[in-house]
């Protein structure tokens, strides 16, 4: 995907803040953040939303999942409270078409969501 934005920051092609990394996904500072803590973790693989990933790769979502929880915990939220975001196609307000978790805390967020 030679125009994706996060495949460009996954290929260190843009620069961003990385939180953490392995051989599939990273983690990095959402550049607008909307929480004190903003993070956003995505494959290194380009998919283009949860829509869009197959069902032999449930393992990368959990994977996903689980260092969405480490993030929060190396930032200092994971006690006091944080929430992850997959917004997924039109209607979510999806904006890259790259998927990401969003991880959100340091304040407390409100329900419903926007
Ligand atoms: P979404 O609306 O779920 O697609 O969210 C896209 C997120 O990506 C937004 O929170 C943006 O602030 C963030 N974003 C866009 N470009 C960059 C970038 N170059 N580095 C870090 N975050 C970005
Ligand atoms: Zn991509």
């Amino acid at each position: 995907m030679d125009e994706c934005i996060f495949c460009k920051i996954a290929n260190k092609e843009i620069p961003a803040k990385v939180v953490y990394e392995d051989d599939r996904i990273l983690a990095f500072d959402d550049i607008n953040p909307q929480a004190p803590v903003h993070v956003l973790l995505i494959p290194k693989e380009h998919y283009t939303s949860l829509n869009d990933i197959p069902e032999e790769k449930k393992d990368l979502l959990g994977h996903l999942l689980l260092k969405a929880r480490h993030t929060a915990q190396e930032k200092g939220v994971k006690e006091s409270g944080y929430r992850i975001v997959l917004n997924t196609a039109r209607d979510s307000g999806q904006d890259v078409f790259h998927i990401h978790f969003h991880v959100l805390g340091g304040r407390r967020m409100t329900w419903p969501p926007g």
